[in-house]
């Protein structure tokens, strides 16, 4: 998962608001009240300061993960300061013109504004100073956190990559428990703060109108906050059939390795699925592979057996898009991206997405290798350059994607078209092999599509119900893993009690980064490639379509891209499905090869978990 620019704008936290125009000000009480025009000048003043300051963040942001100093990264924190202040000071200022009559679209510029925040600080200076700092010490313990097996000798101290090494690569269950169990070592200390960090951020909202933080993050999804989270259980209900199974195939073939430490009808142990979290099961494809039904070629094979260069493997995602019609890329991506990784310095090389000007100086920041991930990643950044592009034309206010869970559906959508097919008509492929092969390809998107659903749920409903309150202080942990095996059937490898705090093992936690957004891509990308397989007139399974040279795809992708942020999603979602309901049922056409191939192997087996 990478990040767009633009996701600066949700990422925002308030400091202590003030007003900052006299004319913004309805708390100074003699001041008239606001009129329709003054509606208008402060949303010129809004989208033309956004852009100002939107462009120096991501110019800083830009040299400072391309050449990592301490001065950088200063200039970077200050830019990000002074756009997150700005933010705060204008959703506060937004509320000022709530009964004055503008036109629709000043009102939902008005409306974004005041939804924009992330966390809003309680109007209190003192309060709003510790809400700031708290939010700061949350981010900065989670990023120092180390494991470490022996305090008396620092140097054997493990970071989050190592221990990510260890939890995706070993098969030795003790030694992934004791990965698992001393990654979780980093969160107690976080349990304090993430308790007052509630409170005070609770305030915040209520001061802007909210019941609570998280009814604010809800209210960001053109729909009351209660429908919102109803929508999130359908859609759960309609892909947990699948999940099911995946599980119990996974758990039969984990206790066929691990023996009887994996129950036979009871929850995984979170710590023998590949990854910290249990949220992406990809490693352990090789002890699930089904038995002869690989593709039978290997991409990566290819692009070093052809010795294809960085360039190129970009070229030719660059050529998927144009080939549905979309401009070329502008020529400052071509002279500003960052294609290698450099020899002579530190670079942040995970992947990602700018859109520096909000108009054509977007870039992508790849380390590129030769290999298929790399391939499929390039189709994927790429895929949020053509949405940048498509919508640079709306107001400041609107350029971003129709929620936050379209953006990263976007790129996703484009690598599901990176098919066998597409390949043999790119040349890189000879001949596409037959349909019976796909079970391992499915295989290996279901561990990590699938197998992520429940997770992509699980998080905003434990954060929803302590910022309302229903999850106290005193039952944090207990309820965390009432969540993971009711979503996940996940359990922790030995007892959790109050004396830990497992969420906030889990960068999104003490970051406050919403989650939400990331369960709505997963659900998005396959109603999109359904949708937009089908204008392309494709017949073939919904697994091996893509909508490559498909200009009537193209027509209808742009269609929506081009809208942005103008109007509620359900309509983006609309102008591209038809329908203005998200649908997960995609999931399960596109899986449905292997769903029945599941059947067979699950066939008097258990399913589900006690
Ligand atoms: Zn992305």
């Amino acid at each position: 998962m990478t990040l767009t620019i633009r996701t600066r704008l949700a990422s925002v936290f308030a400091i202590a608001a003030l007003c900052a125009t006299a004319l913004g000000c309805a708390q100074t009480g003699s001041s008239p009240a606001p009129t329709p025009a003054d509606a208008k000048a402060f949303l010129d003043t809004v989208n033309k300061t956004m852009l100002k300051l939107g462009i120096e963040q991501g110019t800083a942001g830009w040299v400072q993960q391309n050449f990592i100093t301490d001065d950088t990264e200063a200039i970077a924190a200050r830019a990000n300061q002074a756009y997150i202040d700005a933010v705060a000071r204008f959703a506060k200022e937004a509320t000022n013109y709530d009964k004055v009559d503008v036109p629709a679209d000043q009102r939902r510029q008005l409306m974004l504004l005041k939804v924009s925040l992330v966390m809003a600080t309680p109007g209190d200076p003192k309060e709003s100073d510790e809400l700031t700092r708290i939010a700061a010490r949350l981010e900065s313990t989670y990023g120092k956190g180390k494991w470490c097996p022996d305090p008396s000798k620092p140097e054997t101290c493990k970071n989050i990559d190592e221990v990510t090494r260890i939890l995706a690569s070993s098969r030795n269950e003790k030694e992934l428990r004791a990965a698992w169990e001393g990654w979780h070592t980093i969160a107690p200390p976080m349990r304090k703060d993430y308790q007052r960090f509630v409170e005070l951020s609770n305030k915040g909202a209520k001061e802007l109108g909210f019941a609570d933080t998280g009814a604010m993050w809800r209210a960001k999804y053109d729909m009351p906050p209660d429908d919102f989270t109803k929508e999130l259980d359908r859609l759960w209900t309609q892909v947990q059939p699948l999940y099911l199974k995946l599980h119990a195939y996974v758990r039969m073939k984990l206790r066929e390795k691990y023996g009887d430490v994996v129950p036979a009808n009871g929850p995984i142990p979170a710590h023998l699925l590949g990854n910290i979290w249990a949220q992406d099961w990809s490693n352990v494809y090789p002890l699930v592979s089904p038995k002869n039904a690989d593709a039978g070629y290997s991409l990566t094979d290819i692009l070093k057996k052809r010795n294809m260069p960085p360039l190129e493997m970009v070229r030719t995602g660059e050529r998927f898009y144009t080939s549905l019609g979309f401009a070329p890329l502008p020529k400052p991506f071509w002279e500003r991206s960052l294609f290698v990784r450099p020899k002579d310095r530190d670079v942040v090389c995970h992947a990602s997405a700018w859109d520096i000007d909000l108009e054509s100086d977007v870039r992508i920041k790849m380390c590129i290798e030769q290999n298929a991930e790399d391939f499929t990643t390039i189709h994927h950044e790429l895929g949020h350059n053509f949405y940048q592009r498509a919508y640079k034309d709306q107001a400041v206010l609107f350029r971003d994607s129709a929620n936050d869970g379209f953006h990263e559906a976007i790129g996703d959508t484009i690598a599901l078209s990176v098919t066998p097919e597409y390949l043999v008509k790119i040349g890189l492929l000879d001949k596409a092999p037959d349909t019976s092969r796909d079970i391992g390809l499915l295989m290996t998107k279901a561990l990590e599509k699938v197998g992520f659903l429940p997770f992509g749920l699980l998080i905003d409903e434990w954060r929803w119900k302590v910022f309302s309150g229903e999850i106290t202080p005193a039952a944090y942990n207990k309820a965390w893993w009432d969540l993971k095996l009711k979503y996940q059937g996940v359990a922790p490898p030995s007892g959790r009690g109050e004396e830990f705090f497992d969420p906030g093992a889990k960068y999104h936690v003490p970051d406050n980064t919403p989650y939400t957004r990331y369960f709505l891509a997963a659900i998005l990308q396959f109603q999109f490639h359904r949708a937009l397989s089908q204008t392309a007139g494709c017949t073939l399974p919904l697994n091996r379509c893509s909508i490559y040279e498909s200009k009537p795809a193209g027509d209808k992708l742009n269609t929506m891209l081009s809208m942005g942020l103008s109007h509620p999603w359900p309509e983006a979602l609309e102008a591209l499905t038809g329908s203005k309901q998200m649908d997960a049922t995609a999931i399960l056409d596109y899986f449905e090869p292997l769903s029945r191939w599941l059947d067979t192997q699950l066939a008097g087996k258990p399913v589900g978990w006690k």
